[in-house]
């Protein structure tokens, strides 16, 4: 749940239209036409300011919300074995907290691929996830995305991030053959990770 306080408002005058500010929005609600840059829907906004920070002319501005309003879904409404089955499939705990910028925790994200969601956007959008720092929650996202059973694909016209970096579950053999014997506990590493996933599960309360 995130409460969205601010907007990304373009000045005209100084934008070149040179789509950086596309680009780098993680739920596209900023596009560029007729060379100018415009958020056509208000309300899709979520305010990260990711646009503003990187705009080469400044020329967009965060400014208050005269209508600030909340973004989430309510994980209460859905079957809670489909939500931890997807997050174990993601090697997940659905109680964990992926984004710490807005709070969302795996079982929203979940919750949110359960109700339509197809991509990172799409989860971002319902849940304003990613829309903080929107670098460090990508991956865990990914891996929740595929869970859901949906494909992965790079966006050919943008600078968001599809590509999955090797986890405890995927490391190589060769790799762990290799740096085993120097210091790295990689099987141990994931029996613990394991057991996290399993932990703290509402169902056990
Ligand atoms: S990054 Fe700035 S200059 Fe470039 S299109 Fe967006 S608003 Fe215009
Ligand atoms: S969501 Fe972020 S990047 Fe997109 S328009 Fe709003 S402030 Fe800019």
């Amino acid at each position: 749940m995130k409460r969205v306080t601010i907007k990304a408002v373009v000045d005209k005058d100084l934008c070149i239209g040179c789509k950086i500010c596309q680009k780098v929005c993680p739920v596209y609600a900023i596009t560029v036409i007729d060379k100018k840059a415009v958020v056509q829907d208000d309300h899709k906004c979520l305010g990260c300011a990711n646009c503003a920070d990187r705009c080469p002319k400044y020329a967009v501005k965060m400014v208050e919300r005269e209508d600030p309003f909340d973004v989430g879904v309510d994980v209460s409404k859905f079957d809670y074995s489909k939500i931890r089955e997807m997050c174990e499939k993601a090697h997940l705990n659905p109680e964990q907290v992926l984004c710490y910028c807005v709070g969302t925790r795996a079982e929203e994200v979940a919750a949110a691929l359960l109700s339509g969601a197809k991509t990172p956007e799409d989860v971002s959008a319902m849940t304003g996830m990613r829309t903080g720092c929107t670098i460090e929650c990508i991956q865990p996202l990914l891996r929740l995305v595929e869970a859901a059973g949906n494909e992965l694909h790079p966006d050919p016209d943008g600078y968001q991030w599809y590509g999955e970096t090797v986890t405890a579950w995927t490391i190589p053999e060769e790799v762990k053959t290799k740096y085993q014997s120097r210091g790295f506990y990689f099987e141990e590493d994931k029996e613990l990770l394991d057991k996290i996933v399993k932990i703290n599960a509402k169902e056990a309360e």
